[in-house]
């Protein structure tokens, strides 16, 4: 390796972090009572423009109570994106419920309109309720993920959702930030389209509280009962009465407090990651067999994560592509393999995947920290150039 190592995603923690974890420790308030936490909610759902927020110990914890919150019962079905986090997945399972896997459109977000088409010719609508035809089970929402920092297609998925009576539970774990700048949901930011959206504050994502996430609602009964249940479903503070299962959730005052210095840095953090972007995108989409897939055209994107997409003529694949990096100190990586294939949900109904498939084949991510700088940005470039 001639070259100082470039990582693909890494947190910057360089505005107050210390000094709120610092107050945090030295005021003892160190577990989910803390003054931090409700600071925190409150300024997440301000900064989104939601009804109100409710913090927890990742985002795939506030999937899971996303899902309880809305009414989601083990005899129920949830359509999912087979290209996706597979933690956007499994509290499906963890209530017991089963998934539906979906095809991704271009943008590698849901195929909204293979997803009318399912809803359509694959279920029947009866009584309100959407049926599965092949399982004659309930479908009780969908789980829409903003992969990358992209936007779904929300108009078409809403009207899709309000025609057939389902819950639209937005994974926004990457998209924080996110938000139309036209059309039905002008001003709208991702995760507050839907009835529900969680955000995740993994060490990878745009801010990071290290481990945690929120979701957020205008609905207030979903959230005072996602707020219930992520706090061991305590009716009754003093004599430890519980009135159904709940869980051990809540966020603790030190990760709110990383928390609410990183949201201070967020509008920073798209702005350096916009710049960048662009420039990889006007280097990159010159190289004969290379480009960046865009971000939509409507939307203010945090550019969270950039996705190079390699053609078959390029000549290097995406296997050698990722280790051609590493020898250069450079990290990438492919995209998640299709969820429907794996494991435990090879036995689970799909619909036309296709794209998904394409995508999982030629995609690579490049280096996108917020404090990436530009003589590494062009070091990444040349590399890719090179076997051309
Ligand atoms: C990161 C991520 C999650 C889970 O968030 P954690 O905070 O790591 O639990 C869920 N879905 C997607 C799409 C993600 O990228």
């Amino acid at each position: 390796m001639d070259h100082k190592f470039i990582p693909l995603s890494v947190p910057n923690l360089k505005g107050k972090e210390l000094e709120y974890v610092t107050h945090a420790v030295k005021t003892e308030w160190v577990s989910t009572g803390g003054p931090y936490v409700n600071e925190f909610e409150g300024r997440i759902a301000e900064y989104v423009k939601s009804n109100g927020a409710v913090s927890c110990q990742n985002g795939t914890s506030g999937l899971h109570l996303a899902l309880l919150a809305c009414g989601v019962k083990k005899e129920d079905e949830v359509i999912v994106p087979t290209l996706t986090f597979i933690a956007a997945v499994n509290p499906v399972k963890y209530i017991g419920a089963e998934p539906v896997f979906m095809d991704c459109d271009d943008s590698l977000t849901m195929d909204a309109e293979k997803l009318l088409e399912f809803c359509r010719n694959e279920c029947s609508f009866i009584d309100g309720k959407l049926i599965n035809n092949r399982t004659k089970k309930h479908i009780k929402g969908i789980i829409v993920v903003h992969v990358f920092g992209n936007m779904a297609d929300m108009e078409k998925i809403m009207t899709i959702a309000e025609q057939f009576h389902l819950e639209v539970i937005e994974d926004a774990t990457e998209a924080i930030g996110t938000y139309y700048i036209e059309g039905r949901y002008t001003g709208k930011y991702a995760g507050t389209i839907g009835n529900v959206g969680v955000y995740s504050f993994n060490g990878n994502k745009i801010i990071t509280t290290g481990g945690g996430g929120m979701i957020v609602s205008d609905d207030v009964k979903l959230l005072k009962k996602a707020r219930h249940l992520s706090t061991q479903a305590k009716s009754d503070e003093l004599y430890y009465t519980h009135d159904e299962i709940g869980y051990n959730y809540r966020m603790t005052n030190l990760q709110a407090a990383v928390g609410l210095a990183q949201l201070e840095q967020l509008e920073g953090f798209i702005y350096m990651k916009t710049i960048n972007y662009e420039l990889y995108k006007e280097k990159i989409d010159k190289i004969h067999g290379l480009s960046l897939l865009p971000f939509k055209d409507n939307i203010r994107s945090n550019h969270w994560f950039y996705a190079l997409k390699c053609e078959d003529y390029y000549p290097m694949n995406r296997d050698e592509i990722i280790k051609y990096l590493s020898l250069k100190g450079i990290q990438s990586r492919p995209i998640w393999g299709l969820i429907s294939e794996q494991k435990p949900y090879a036995d689970c109904q799909t619909y036309k995947i296709k794209k998904a498939k394409y995508f999982w084949e030629h995609i690579v991510n490049i280096p996108c920290s917020a404090n990436l700088i530009k003589e590494d940005l062009l070091y990444i470039v040349e590399c890719l150039k090179e076997p051309c």
